[in-house]
């Protein structure tokens, strides 16, 4: 292949991708002076990586094999936009080596390494023997051509149990098998055959010894088409859930200077093996003493900012600079480690129902400033869709300090303050992860988060008082926002305090649990809250995201998010989620039973459901009011004739305040 055709200067980068790695690379390319071609699906017309991208193509629909996998669609995109290079991101097509050769055809820059060299280190058994030859050190075991059982079988009892069966194609721990012992061997083979072959197409199998209670650390290499091939470090990724990372670190906590030299130099041969050309990682298992090589992964991975961090390296615009032809502008002793970086993969999905993916619209996106050591690649914002087309990975937390411990706690402030809703999110498991004990003290391995499950996702604490104050105050301060915004409404002759003492009460309760009562005293003198037999004078004052609370002189800062009925606090005692029992009665029994239709809270009537004199069954709707944007429905309270309607659609009314009357039919 020619090299000047291989890598050389452009100005026009398509990305085939979606989501952060997508927002990521354009963020760069941007930065560079680059004009930017993002590509989507027909479930993506509206994502942020489409909003970003200087231009954008529709692929086709929203499966990843019509669109984003479909090579033929992305060459001719770049085609039609006169696009020079293509960044293929991680996962998708970026390890695809058909990929690589057919924008090398087209007459594209590949932003990566060559068909040639993918295909080399691609295959787990390939880039085993190439790593035996330079004198990497492997994990003991058996990658040949043979598959017959008999083969397997006898390569198995050498290495000696516990073994692992690994797809040599595999990727993202599929097509993986841990097996015990002898007799588990042969159908641990022909699933794992089967698993392979559908992911992959490709059922050819390897088997490791299994290193029990493993950590994985990883080396970040790059290399330049002059020759120059350098080490930026390693990763520890030892926290895995499933053989997939959750949260990852740099430089490992493990290794002393010495070992990492050891591991880097490793992994700088392994890549040298190969004369490897732009981003990638070489993979390594540990049993605490020794690595062994597992495998290379041709690409930029999703962990690739903690190695910025500590290196201040932008490692896109050094796979650019490469694909641009240039030769890397650091030597190794050039490369200086600074601090130290961790990062937590933010999903859509539920912790607590086996991470069920959570597909649907996010209504609220705050994600914490990029202060302070904190640093987001989000792929998402307020009022997107999180579909159920592809991976579920939202953003990524990543903090930096000078030491693991500050690290450690920045990032955690930083998931405390991040609050996505409309969508379920795997950041409560996040945060119990990384202030877990044996995470803050590195003693883990990668079945650590399999084994502490039901301490991850242990269910919150119920909330004390000062989450019931929190709530009716996050109603109150909502209310008074609306009535503020609101020009010429009652409110502003009113205010939110009525004249006069008054009283509303409030339940809420969390998931099935008790319902927990808490009234509001509003009137002349100063506010208070009461709980049982408690009363605690209270102020508020709104600030960006919540309020600061004043409860019996202890002011205190509160997040809220008001959704419908749901609430989501966050004080310091943690996060809450509460539901706010339908004061109108819709969802309780209790409620229906009290014979005034009245309205629980001020509102506007939007709608009147029902004439007078007509007969109603228990639970007919008569009227429909609006409070703080959401509607809300009265009903009938039980069966009866609808003697008189109140009140009017358009009309204001206070709390408290008849709207209609029933008369009972005398059952
Ligand atoms: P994939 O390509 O599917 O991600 P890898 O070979 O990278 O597969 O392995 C993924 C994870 O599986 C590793 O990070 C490690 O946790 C575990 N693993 C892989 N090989 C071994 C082994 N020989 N012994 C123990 N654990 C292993």
């Amino acid at each position: 292949m020619d090299r000047s055709k291989l890598y050389r200067r452009f100005r026009t980068l398509l990305i085939a991708n979606r989501g952060e790695i997508a927002c990521r690379v354009i963020r760069t390319a941007r930065a560079m002076g680059l004009r930017t071609v993002a590509v989507y699906s027909e479930a993506d017309r509206d994502a942020m990586h489409v909003a970003l991208a200087d231009e954008a193509v529709l692929l086709g629909p929203a499966r990843a094999r019509d669109s984003y996998l479909n090579i033929e669609r992305l060459i001719e995109a770049a085609r039609k936009t006169g696009a020079e290079a293509v960044h293929p991101g991680y996962g998708f097509l970026s390890e695809n080596a058909e990929f690589a050769r057919a924008c090398y055809d087209a007459g594209l820059v590949f932003v990566g390494p060559t068909a040639g060299m993918m295909t080399a280190m691609g295959s787990k058994s390939g880039s085993k023997e190439l790593m035996e030859k330079a004198g990497v050190p492997l994990v003991p075991g058996y990658h040949g051509e043979a598959q017959d059982d008999a083969t397997l079988s006898k390569a198995a009892d050498k290495i000696g149990f516990p073994v692992l069966v690994k797809a040599s194609a595999g990727g993202g721990g599929r097509g993986m098998r841990i097996v015990r012992s002898a007799d588990e061997l042969a159908p641990a083979i022909v699933s794992a055959k089967r698993e392979a072959k559908a992911a992959f197409g490709d059922d050819r199998m390897l088997i490791e010894k299994y290193v029990d209670n493993p950590r994985h650390i990883e080396v970040q290499i790059i290399g330049d088409s002059h020759g120059n091939l350098l080490s930026l470090f390693e990763r520890e990724c030892t926290l895995q859930r499933r053989h997939q990372k959750v949260i990852e670190e740099a430089p490992s906590p493990t290794l002393n200077a010495a070992q990492r030299e050891t591991v880097c130099a490793a992994a700088r041969k392994a890549a040298g093996a190969v004369n490897y050309v732009g981003a990638g990682t070489i993979e390594f298992v540990s049993d605490g003493k020794d690595v062994f090589f597992i495998e290379m992964n041709t690409r930029l991975q999703v962990e690739h900012p903690v190695t910025e961090l500590i290196t201040g390296i932008d490692l896109v615009e050094w796979q650019l600079r490469v694909a641009f032809g240039e030769a890397l502008p650091l030597k190794q002793d050039e490369i200086r480690l600074n601090g130290h970086a961790i990062e937590a993969r933010v999903y859509a999905e539920n912790p607590t129902k086996n991470f069920m993916p959570s597909v649907g619209r996010i209504s609220t996106w705050r994600l914490p400033a990029e202060t302070g050591g904190l640093r987001i690649d989000a792929g998402y914002r307020e009022g997107d869709t999180v579909s159920p087309y592809y991976d579920a990975m939202l953003a990524k937390v990543i903090a930096w300090a000078p030491t693991r411990d500050v690290a450690i706690e920045r990032l955690n402030r930083g998931l405390e303050e991040t609050d996505v809703r409309g969508i379920v999110t795997n950041i409560p498991f996040l945060s119990a992860l990384i202030t877990h004990p044996k995470v803050r003290a590195n003693a883990i391995d990668t079945g650590f988060i399999e084994r502490e499950l039901a301490v991850l996702t242990a269910a919150a604490p119920a909330p004390g008082e000062l989450e019931l104050c929190a709530a009716v105050a996050a109603i109150v301060n909502v209310e008074r926002q609306t009535a503020q915004a609101e020009a010429n409404s009652p409110w502003q002759t009113f205010g939110w305090q009525p004249v006069g003492r008054r009283q509303r009460s409030f339940a809420f309760r969390v998931g099935h649990g008790p319902e927990q009562k808490i009234t509001l005293n509003y009137g002349s003198g100063p506010s208070t809250l009461v709980i049982g037999e408690r009363e605690l004078a209270f102020t508020i004052a709104a600030k960006d995201g919540g309020f600061d609370l004043t409860l019996d002189g202890v002011k205190s800062s509160v997040a809220a998010v008001i959704d419908g009925h749901e609430l989501y606090l966050r004080t310091r005692n943690g996060r809450f989620d509460l539901h706010w029992v339908d004061p109108f009665g819709g969802e309780s029994e209790e409620h229906v039973g009290e014979d005034k239709i009245a309205a629980p809270l001020p509102g506007t009537v939007v709608a009147v459901l029902a004439e007078e004199g007509t007969k109603l069954e228990k639970g007919a709707p008569i009227l429909t009011l609006e409070v703080m944007k959401m509607e809300q429905t009265l009903r009938a309270p039980y069966a009866g004739v609808l003697k008189s309607i109140k009140c009017k659609v358009g009309d204001i009314v206070q709390e408290g305040v008849e709207l209609a009357l029933v008369e009972p039919s005398g059952e």
